[in-house]
């Protein structure tokens, strides 16, 4: 018998909601432990004074109905009645004189580059041509069987559905944005492109496959923010029978003749289980909870710092203005870097929401700047007076920059809040404050195809998900692998693995 089995899950980001919501439609009995006061982890979004700041989604794979990954929304009772925004173009980059709009349709961003860089037309038309191709591109096959649980034949499926893609996957896959942006002729494209999806280690094939699923309406932005959709797949976990302990840390995973059987937590409460998914940070699980216990060389390797992650500083500004009628996201590259938490910076991203009204009152708006930054300069500096400091100076150089865009903003900002990576690190426990796991590189382009392993050597009953084993993160991967995790579980148990839309 199965349904007695009990599933303890570690952490209530979106791939433990996803991970528990899943347990609990297959009939077992399952409990999530969560760290913080919240759901969602990263997740995430917060409210200062009337102003709604967005942690997290900037664009939702899956949000469009009958596309690929909506399914899993549903069953996740995540997108019903929830509105999305859809953009027509994912940001513009300028140099105060020229503008490269980077548009979602291959078309029109096709005639708008070559417009802009007559003398690269080829490169520009197969690029938009990589673009076209990727809106018929199944992300979702890749996730549909875990990866460990695929078969010779499911390989076999999966590879003839890849196949009409495989030209464009090696060219575009093992080429970073930099490194695209370097084959321009015009100096400003040269700058431009590199910025375009907003980091030059990204590889194009990512940056085409998000401007297709735009393109298609299946990356919208949820109207509400992140929190409040988090807090929807919550919802369907907790109707479907499911508990959350929240302030509830895991101190350790306990183990009891090579399975894994309960947890203890900082409070010293012990709670026992049939299995244990931990959904929370990778370094964290393997190497704090479990003592590093059950590793292999491979996967000390993959936690020994040689791996990009990506840290950022967020600064959210609540403005008494209404900037509606401006761009909803323009990376300003700069005549003259500006030094940024100890590194020179030569561009910055403004992003406002006024697209969600719901996020700021009437007449205002939220914007925000997200600047690549340095987890050691502020882990030095961090519980020290020195540290809030160094935020505020952070923030106050952007507000700088921003007046030079929008000149007297200075004026109209009612309220400045600042992330770092270790506000990250502090509120998710993700190792140096990482915003997505690893980071998708052309280095980790591999690991994210051909899979991480979920399960640890010498371990039974135990069970990995979210950002940490599926390289590149993404909210909508993170559910996925979820999922994955108790579809193992099912087939371990010889269940068939059911699933149902609310
Ligand atoms: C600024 C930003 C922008 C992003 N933009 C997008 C986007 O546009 N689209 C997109 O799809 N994705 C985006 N992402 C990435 C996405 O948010 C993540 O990849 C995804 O949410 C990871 O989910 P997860 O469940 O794997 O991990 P997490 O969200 O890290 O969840 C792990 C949970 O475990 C808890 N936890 C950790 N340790 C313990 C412990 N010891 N005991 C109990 N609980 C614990 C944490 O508190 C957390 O709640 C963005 C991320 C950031 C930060």
């Amino acid at each position: 018998m199965t349904e007695d089995k009990s599933i303890i899950i570690i952490g209530a980001g979106i791939a433990g909601l996803s991970a528990g919501c899943y347990a609990q439609m297959n009939g077992y009995s399952s409990q999530v432990f969560e760290l913080h006061t919240l759901p969602g982890g990263l997740c995430t979004a917060w409210e200062r004074r009337g102003y709604v700041f967005d942690g997290c989604i900037h664009y939702l794979f899956g949000s469009g109905e009958g596309q690929p990954f909506h399914d899993l929304w549903q069953e996740l009772g995540a997108v019903q009645g929830r509105e999305f925004i859809n953009h027509t173009e994912y940001q513009q980059v300028t140099d105060g004189e020229n503008k490269l709009i980077v548009y979602a349709n291959p078309d029109r961003l096709q005639a708008h580059m070559t417009e802009l860089s007559p003398l690269d037309a080829k490169l520009i038309s197969s690029f938009c041509d990589g673009v076209r191709k990727f809106t018929d591109f199944e992300l979702s096959a890749m996730y549909e069987v875990p990866k460990p649980m695929m078969s010779a034949r499911d390989w076999a499926t999966l590879g003839r559905k890849m196949l009409p893609f495989v030209p464009q996957l090696a060219k575009w896959a093992t080429q970073s944005t930099r490194q695209f942006a370097d084959k321009f002729h015009d100096p400003f494209m040269k700058k431009a492109v590199a910025q375009m999806f907003s980091w030059e280690e990204a590889p194009v094939m990512m940056g085409m496959m998000l401007l297709a699923f735009m393109h298609t309406g299946n990356a919208g932005f949820p109207v509400g923010a992140s929190l409040a959709f988090a807090r929807a797949i919550e919802k369907r976990y907790l109707d479907l029978g499911g508990k959350i302990h929240y302030n509830a840390q895991v101190e350790k995973i306990l183990t009891q003749d090579g399975r894994a059987a309960g947890v203890r937590l900082y409070n010293d409460e012990v709670h026992t289980s049939d299995k244990i998914i931990s959904a929370a940070d990778g370094r964290g699980t393997i190497f704090d909870m479990l003592e590093g216990r059950y590793t292999s060389r491979k996967i000390c390797r993959m936690y020994d710092g040689h791996l990009p992650t990506h840290q950022m500083c967020q600064i959210s500004l609540g403005v008494n203005r209404d900037l509606s009628d401006q761009p909803h996201w323009v990376t300003h590259l700069l005549d003259e870097p500006i030094l940024l938490a100890g590194e020179e910076r030569f561009e910055i991203g403004v992003k406002h929401y006024c697209f969600d009204p719901s996020l700021a009152p009437d007449g205002k708006s939220v914007i925000e700047l997200i600047v690549r930054t340095n987890y050691a300069y502020w882990q030095r500096i961090y519980g020290r007076r020195i540290y809030d400091r160094e935020q505020r100076q952070v923030s106050e150089i952007i507000i700088d920059q921003l007046e030079k865009i929008y000149p007297g903003i200075r004026e109209d900002i009612e309220f400045v809040d600042e992330a770092t990576p270790l506000s990250y690190e502090r509120y998710t426990g993700n190792w140096m404050g990482a915003t997505t796991g690893w980071l998708l590189t052309k280095e980790t382009t591999p690991m994210m195809i051909f899979g991480v392993p979920k399960t640890l050597p010498g371990l039974e009953d135990f069970y990995m998900a979210g950002q940490w084993v599926e390289p590149g993160g993404t909210v909508t991967i993170a559910a996925a692998s979820g999922k994955n995790a108790i579809q193992l579980i099912c087939t371990e148990d010889g269940k068939e693995f059911k699933a149902q839309a609310v």
